[in-house]
């Protein structure tokens, strides 16, 4: 099998048909043997009618219906799970991407080796209050994932070698962030190409603004798992200790000066009469929270099945 393409949908009744045959109409062209994933998180419009009527005149449609809708993630995890092609195409079902696009998808994964291809809507057909926000989104994400050449990590038209989508697991809302995933699994000949984005011609979309609050949230979260989670006390721990420290010291200067003071015979302010006090209160408590902290979380990742799950590529 040469290509699997992995379609999550929810309530796109409208577009099946077209998409599915256009699909068809270029990989017939190029004679690739394929697949194609329909993937119904939980639709209610239809849609999984339409797909049952769909694969019944076509061998090549797959069809998996969700019982209720979990969201994009869940559902391209498990067309991943099923996808069985050397490269796995992921579109969205609105028709906003191109199926003309996949056999170049193809070949720079097969030719030029790449591991994941992303494509780049350069061009975008979505209203301003979406596009403004979504350049913020990227180049947020640009610097922080280290990947400083991708300009639409969520651009739902992507191609992958199989090991890649065999070896992630993408689940919350991490669609939006799979070049990231891959790239902490070890496949980094991550590249991009400009493609065609088309207005949506049926229904409507499924994010509403509060994406983008999600989208930052996610973000953090990954961040912070991809570096810290198999030892959190590293970066808790670290930040306890400094401001404990903090604290500490503060502490020792407050006394010494007032015993100084007294030693000299002096009448000096209380202790509690000095800001400096407060904060190295504070710094304090603090600082021993965020221990706290990283050891609970030391304790949750020592019990994490994945603990031990390393990406091996080969064996002799
Ligand atoms: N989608 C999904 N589950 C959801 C929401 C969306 O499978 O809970 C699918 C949707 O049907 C579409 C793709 O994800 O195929 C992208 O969604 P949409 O076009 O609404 O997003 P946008 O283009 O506005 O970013
Ligand atoms: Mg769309």
């Amino acid at each position: 099998m040469d290509i699997s393409v992995v379609i999550p949908l929810y309530n796109e009744v409208e577009s099946l048909p077209e998409l599915t045959s256009w699909i068809s109409k270029v990989m017939d062209e190029h004679k690739f043997k394929y697949e194609i994933v329909l993937v119904d998180d939980g639709s209610n419009d239809g849609s999984w009618e339409m797909i049952r009527k769909l694969s019944e005149g076509n061998q090549c449609i797959e069809g998996i219906k969700f019982r209720r809708n979990y969201g994009k993630s869940a559902a391209l995890n498990v067309g991943f799970a099923a996808a069985i092609g050397n490269v796995v195409i992921t579109m969205d079902a609105d028709l906003q991407d191109s199926p003309d696009e996949i056999p170049e998808l193809y070949r720079r994964i097969t030719e030029e080796k790449y591991d994941l291809i992303s494509g780049w809507k350069a061009k975008r057909h979505d209203p301003l209050s979406k596009t403004i926000p979504t350049k913020l989104f990227n180049s947020v994400t640009r610097k922080m994932s280290g990947i400083p050449n991708l300009h639409d990590f969520n651009c739902g038209l992507k191609a992958y070698r199989k090991a890649v989508v065999k070896n992630i697991e993408v689940y919350g809302e991490m669609h939006r962030y799979i070049p990231v995933l891959a790239k902490w699994a070890g496949f980094t000949k991550i590249g991009e190409q400009v493609v065609e984005h088309y207005p949506r011609k049926y229904g409507k979309t499924k994010f509403g603004l509060s994406r983008f609050i999600n989208g930052f949230l996610d973000l953090l979260s990954i961040f912070f798992v991809g570096k810290f989670a198999k030892r959190p006390m590293h970066f808790f721990g670290t930040m306890g200790v400094l401001s404990f420290l903090t604290g500490f010291v503060s502490i020792i200067w407050i006394l010494s000066e007032k015993l100084i003071h007294i030693a000299h015979g002096e009448k000096y302010r209380d202790a509690t009469s000095d800001p400096l006090f407060y904060i190295a209160l504070i710094a304090i408590v603090v600082g021993f929270q965020l221990f706290l902290t990283g050891f609970i979380a030391e304790l949750v990742s020592r019990n994490a099945p994945e603990r031990n799950h390393y990406q091996i590529e080969e064996k002799l």
